[in-house]
């Protein structure tokens, strides 16, 4: 029997950890699970955890750990991510991690891979403020890097909605890349430590890192 491939993105805002798990979706039939597009829906919905979880949002935080394993604990146990998934913003501190290998072993499984995509900072900024996505679909965009074939229109659904995020501006990114160095990145040591990391350059173009993230999950995912 085949337990599901469970693999990791870790890098900063902005690194492409979004772009990447949807690709890896249509490429290996896992399932995203993004702790961010989780929480955006919670403040949406205005639930109890959703207004606890906006000002820190907004600020740049990051969100208790409670909520966000709360949020994650109900999405993965609805029936779609049997195949796999990759989780794309989580975990992001030391609890989260531990926790997370907790719920895991209870079916028996433990995470494949956590590939950290390695970028500079400050090109960072730029790729944030110029991010938006597809209201229909949710498909990413880039003002500079990765725009719709045809102006306005989406590529995957042909919807012509677009949304930014109130959290990507300038002062926001820093503050979340703050977060990020001090909470997130040491977690690089720790799937080092269990034999499971691989980093890989993540400043080349959106094509070549699907190329080399590709052979990487092609290589620990379930067969
Ligand atoms: P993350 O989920 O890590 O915060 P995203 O995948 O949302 O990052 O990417 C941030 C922005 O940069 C998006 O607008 C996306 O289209 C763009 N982007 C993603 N990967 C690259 C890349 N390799 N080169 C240039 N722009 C990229
Ligand atoms: P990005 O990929 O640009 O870093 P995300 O969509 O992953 O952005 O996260 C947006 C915000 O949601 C974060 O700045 C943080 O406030 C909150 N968040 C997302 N995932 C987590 C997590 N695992 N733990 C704590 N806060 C989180
Ligand atoms: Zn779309």
């Amino acid at each position: 029997m085949t337990t599901p491939t469970v693999l990791i993105l870790l890098g900063p805002p902005g690194a492409g950890k979004g772009t990447q798990a949807r690709i890896l979706e249509e490429d290996f039939g896992l399932v995203q699970l993004s702790t961010g597009d989780l929480l955006r829906s919670a403040v949406a919905s205005g639930s109890a955890a959703g207004q606890q979880a906006r000002a820190v949002m907004e600020a740049g935080g990051l969100v208790s750990d409670e909520i966000v394993l709360a949020i994650l604990k109900d999405r993965m146990n609805q029936p779609d991510v049997a195949k796999g998934i990759i989780l794309d913003g989580f975990p992001r501190t030391d609890r989260q991690a531990a926790d997370l290998d907790a719920l895991l072993a209870t079916s028996g499984q433990r995470v494949n891979a956590a590939i950290s995509l390695e970028v500079d900072d400050e090109a960072m900024v730029g790729r944030v403020a110029g991010r938006y996505t597809c209201g229909g679909c949710g498909e990413g965009y880039h003002d500079t890097f990765k725009q719709p074939a045809t102006a306005g229109v989406c590529d995957k659904c042909g919807g012509t909605a677009f949304k930014r995020r109130a959290d990507d501006n300038a002062e926001t990114v820093r503050e979340r890349l703050k977060a990020y160095h001090a909470q997130t990145a040491p977690l690089i040591t720790y799937y080092e430590g269990k034999g499971v990391l691989q980093r890989i350059d993540a400043m080349g173009d959106i094509a070549a890192i699907r190329q080399t993230l590709g052979g990487i999950v092609a290589g620990v995912s379930a067969h």
